[in-house]
């Protein structure tokens, strides 16, 4: 039987009132999926269990932590095995062992979702897209159809070609994914800095960023300060000329600092410019993130366009922020995936924040996030689908941003593996 309540890490999913949760996709499960007897549909997935889109009103959650948590590496191809219920700080430190690693994200609380919606590491620029490491996906279509796929070679039938690519950034649409072999790296130790910002100061930071080698990356916050961070990856040891040259050029103020680390977990060692009350069980937000190419000279126009946004911000702690991609995000030239942005050096993207339960809150901070967006467009057109709003009204705006002329392939293979809506609309 189904259980009604759940722990998820995410707050506003946390205090929804959800139909219960399946802790296992087992035949009883199957077979409702099978039979088209899941009601309310969609189904919910939840890996990591860290967007709002892993639970909904009503609505069943299959939460994949429970039963699958299997991670094997194998160490003559470096590869890693991992099962659904794995997150990211988890993966990192069963590699660590091995002297390899992953290029997660900012944070190790974010479960495969981080991985099947394209994954945006401070490493990318160097690695390419969590996507891109992916050797091989299992699991079952929204049909209820067992599938195990590896990555396509130049032999590979147009189906497989086209399914790889779905699966690689449009899963959660089509198919419940159950395990993924991925590629690992070398672990190398990691030099970050970080530093208070003016505004002109952090347009000259990301004009300098731009030129930057590719195992360099910035990433910036504007809350109530800006900060900026930096991370690079040296060859063999800290002292790399590099990583000099970098932070003697970047603009600094007096809170300036510099640290070594040994992988991404630790970036949580960053002082944020928000209350420290921002993630408290009492605050609820909404994340909206895209995707636009270089800046070159308009980095100075676009700090100025996200200060009058930051006067206007419904509290302390709504912020924007960004990563920084480029390199092998970019050369990745055959993009066997639905991550479409290929041209894309940043990814803003817009936290709204409110009190839970304050319905005036809510509405102002999504007002804000949708005006944000709508004003940050015209240098960031694309759409990063790492959080998905199906509970909100601009779900088809952010899709057809997200996946551009690739949307009707996409849907397509929707009506084949999920002609019944099981999981999220496309
Ligand atoms: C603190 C924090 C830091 C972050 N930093 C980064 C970052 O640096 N780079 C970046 O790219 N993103 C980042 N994100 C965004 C994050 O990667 C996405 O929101 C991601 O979808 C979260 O995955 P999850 O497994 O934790 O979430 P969940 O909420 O469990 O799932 C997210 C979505 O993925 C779908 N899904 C999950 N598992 C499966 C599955 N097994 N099969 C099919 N569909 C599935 C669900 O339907 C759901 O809609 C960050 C998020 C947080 C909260």
């Amino acid at each position: 039987m189904p259980e009604r309540k759940n722990k998820f890490l995410n707050t506003q999913v946390q205090d929804l009132e959800i139909a219960g949760v399946y802790k296992d996709l087992d035949a009883n499960l199957l077979n409702l999926i099978r039979t088209n007897k899941i009601n309310p549909k969609p189904l919910m997935i939840c890996s990591g269990s860290t967007s709002s889109g892993c639970a909904a009103k009503d609505h069943w959650t299959l939460d994949l932590r429970y039963r699958f948590k299997k991670v094997e590496f194998y160490p003559a191809q470096n590869e890693v095995l991992i099962e659904a219920g794995v997150d990211m700080k988890t993966l990192i430190e069963e590699l660590k062992d091995h002297k390899r690693s992953f290029p997660i994200g900012i944070s190790g609380s974010t479960g495969i979702g981080y991985i099947l919606t394209g994954g945006i590491s401070p490493l990318s620029r160097k690695y390419g897209l969590a996507i891109d490491q992916i050797k091989e996906l299992g699991g079952y279509w929204a049909n209820g159809e067992k599938f195990k796929l590896k990555k396509p070679l130049h032999s590979s039938s147009k189906d497989h070609l086209v399914q790889w690519k779905a699966l690689c950034g449009a899963a959660p649409f089509l198919a419940i994914i159950t395990h993924i072999k991925l590629k690992t790296h070398q672990l190398k130790p990691l030099g970050v800095w970080e530093t208070t910002l003016e505004p002109e100061q952090l347009a000259e930071t990301i004009s300098i960023s731009e030129q930057w080698p590719i195992q360099a990356s910035l990433y910036w916050m504007w809350g109530e300060t800006i900060k900026a961070f930096g991370v690079y990856e040296f060859k063999e040891n800290y002292s790399e000329k590099g990583f000099t040259e970098i932070i003697n050029e970047v603009p600094k103020s007096d809170d300036f600092k510099t640290s070594q680390i040994e992988d991404l977990t630790q970036l949580n060692r960053f002082n944020l410019p928000i209350p420290s009350d921002s993630f408290n069980q009492n605050k609820y937000s909404e994340v909206v993130g895209i995707l636009g190419p270089p800046l070159r000279n308009k980095s100075y126009e676009l700090v100025k366009t996200i200060e009058k946004l930051m006067q206007n911000k419904p509290n302390p702690s709504c912020y924007i922020s960004a990563q920084q991609l480029g390199g092998a995000t970019m050369t990745e030239v055959k993009n066997l995936s639905s991550f479409v942005h290929r041209n894309s050096m940043w990814k803003p993207w817009i936290t709204g924040t409110w009190e839970a339960g304050n319905n005036e809150q809510r509405k102002k901070s999504l007002d804000w996030i949708e005006n944000g967006w709508i004003e940050l467009e015209k240098y960031f057109p694309g759409v990063h689908l790492a959080q998905i709003h199906p509970h909100l009204h601009w779900h088809q705006k952010e899709i057809k941003a997200a996946f551009k002329a690739w949307l009707p392939e996409l849907q397509q293979l929707k009506s084949k593996f999920d002609p019944e809506g099981i999981l999220l609309p496309l």
